[in-house]
């Protein structure tokens, strides 16, 4: 699939204004600063179609996209944002589990993480969803360019024996924007989802 000609089709305040339930979509989601904005520009080939640093803990919106008619990305808000007060915490996390379990389109949930602190708690409680909801994970271990390669492939292989933790469908893989590296290996997951 060529991810190229992506473009923006609206933003939802919540889970429930998302478009209907038709056709395929992939959901992209991890902390705030995981560098998931810089991830869907890098595999769109777009400079600005995913904002890049907004203002942390703002209200954020989830954007979704369209690869094609009928093939969407889902551009989920940043998460674990400390100063976010409790009660929005629990809301947006009742929202998220619930559209894992439910939502019939979903193919594929990518879950960014920055390699240098992967699996935080947060991470961790969205893994568990994911796989009990028989969603296939794709975890990208970011900004893999910070890393030298032996302590990068090193990195990679415990990020994957942490991963059969979760059980389920659930595949690593180191990524860059920065240097491109991993992301044929993305874009062929991806394809894979949206054909099946
Ligand atoms: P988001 O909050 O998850 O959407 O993260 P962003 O894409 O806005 O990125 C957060 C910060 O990390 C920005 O300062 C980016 O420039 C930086 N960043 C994102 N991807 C990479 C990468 O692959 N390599 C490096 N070195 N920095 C990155």
């Amino acid at each position: 699939i060529n991810f190229q000609p992506t473009s923006f089709v609206t933003s939802a305040a919540d889970i429930r204004q998302l478009p209907a339930d038709e056709g395929v979509e992939i959901a992209f989601a991890g902390r705030s600063n995981a560098g998931k904005s810089s991830a869907l520009n890098t595999l769109t080939r777009q400079k600005s179609l995913a904002r890049t640093s907004k203002t942390p803990g703002r209200t954020q919106l989830i954007n979704v996209f369209e690869v094609a008619p009928g093939q969407r990305l889902i551009d989920l808000p940043g998460y674990g944002y400390a100063k976010v007060p409790l009660a929005v915490k629990e809301k947006w996390q009742r929202a998220l589990s619930e559209y894992l379990q439910k939502r019939q389109s979903l193919k594929g949930l990518v879950v960014l993480m920055d390699i240098r602190h992967p699996y935080r708690d947060v991470d961790q409680e969205l893994l568990h969803w994911a796989t009990a909801s028989a969603i296939p994970v794709l975890i990208l271990l970011t900004k893999a360019d910070k890393l030298k390669p032996g302590a990068r492939k090193n990195t990679l292989l415990k990020a994957r024996e942490a991963a059969l933790v979760f059980g389920g469908d659930v595949h690593v893989e180191a990524f860059s924007s920065l240097t491109k590296i991993g992301l044929a290996q993305v874009e062929a997951h991806l394809s894979r989802w949206l054909n099946d």
